[in-house]
């Protein structure tokens, strides 16, 4: 489904990524960890289409599709998404009317009409009830003093409604108390499916608990470094990601 060789990523001149390379096969829920600063971050953001970074080197593909060709709407539309893609804050819009508004792009592209509206309230009421969120969320401006815990719930609510093919989740763990990670981390799960692949991008082994990754790989210094299943995750816990680098470089 995605297929990132080589890839060479420059941020304001300095050299981030630095020869990446990844598969995601679709049903896969594939875990990228790695040290602060690794590049984790970039990634997600540059398969997304974000501005600001250049691709000196390499490829991205999605579903046999030049990646790097495509507009960031058409990246979305293509069924990538990354979470809050979308502006972190936009002071007056309500959280319905962007959900509403990125749901009826994604059908546009599609060549459907716009959902009716009684089906899209039906829709959002049964993922903002399964998010444990209050339907008030639903009026209030997107993020608008929203605190961590709601925005990464609200990351994922527009998961649940928009559906994409590949869904990128960045540090949705981060400064989230246990129950609220529990919530978090069963709506990912609820995001799992065989038509879709998730790549989850956390610092810590904590999330890994909840929801069990297919594959996971360590990024260091811009470039994957080592690659293994949910084992890996419970060593870098307990050995920290010092010997996958001194492992690689051997
Ligand atoms: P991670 O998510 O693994 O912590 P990031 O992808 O956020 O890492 O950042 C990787 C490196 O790129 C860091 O050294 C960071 O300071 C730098 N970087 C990221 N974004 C920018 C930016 N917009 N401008 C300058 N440097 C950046
Ligand atoms: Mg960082
Ligand atoms: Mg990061």
């Amino acid at each position: 489904m995605l297929e990132v060789k080589d890839l060479h990523v420059t941020v304001e001149g300095s050299e981030i990524l630095k020869g990446l390379s990844l598969t995601v096969n679709v049903g896969e829920v594939h875990a990228i960890m790695g040290p602060n600063g690794a590049g984790k971050s970039t990634l997600s953001a540059v398969i997304a289409g974000k501005d600001g970074y250049e691709v000196t080197q390499g490829s991205i593909t999605f579903e046999g599709r030049d990646v790097l060709e495509m507009a960031i709407e058409e990246r979305a539309q293509a069924g990538m998404l990354m979470g809050f893609q979308y502006p972190v804050e936009i002071p007056g819009v309500k959280n319905v009317y962007l959900l509403k508004a990125a749901l009826n792009a994604q059908r546009a592209a599609r060549g459907e009409g716009e959902i009716p509206a009684p089906e899209f309230m039906k829709l959002v009421k049964e993922k903002i009830a399964q998010m444990k969120m209050d339907a008030s969320f639903l009026q209030r401006a997107v993020n608008e003093g929203f605190s961590g815990g709601e925005k990464k719930r609200n990351e994922i609510l527009q998961m649940l409604v928009l559906q994409p093919k590949l869904a990128m989740l960045d540090e949705i763990d981060s400064g989230l108390d246990i129950d609220a990670m529990r919530i978090v981390a069963d709506g990912v799960n609820s995001l799992r499916d065989p038509e879709r692949a998730i790549l989850l991008v956390t610092h810590y082994q904590r999330l890994l608990d909840y929801v069990e990754p297919d594959v996971v790989h360590v990024l260091v210094d811009g470039r994957i470094v080592k690659s293994g299943d949910k084992n890996l995750a419970l060593e870098l816990e307990s050995r920290g990601y010092d010997w996958v680098v001194e492992d690689s470089a051997a």
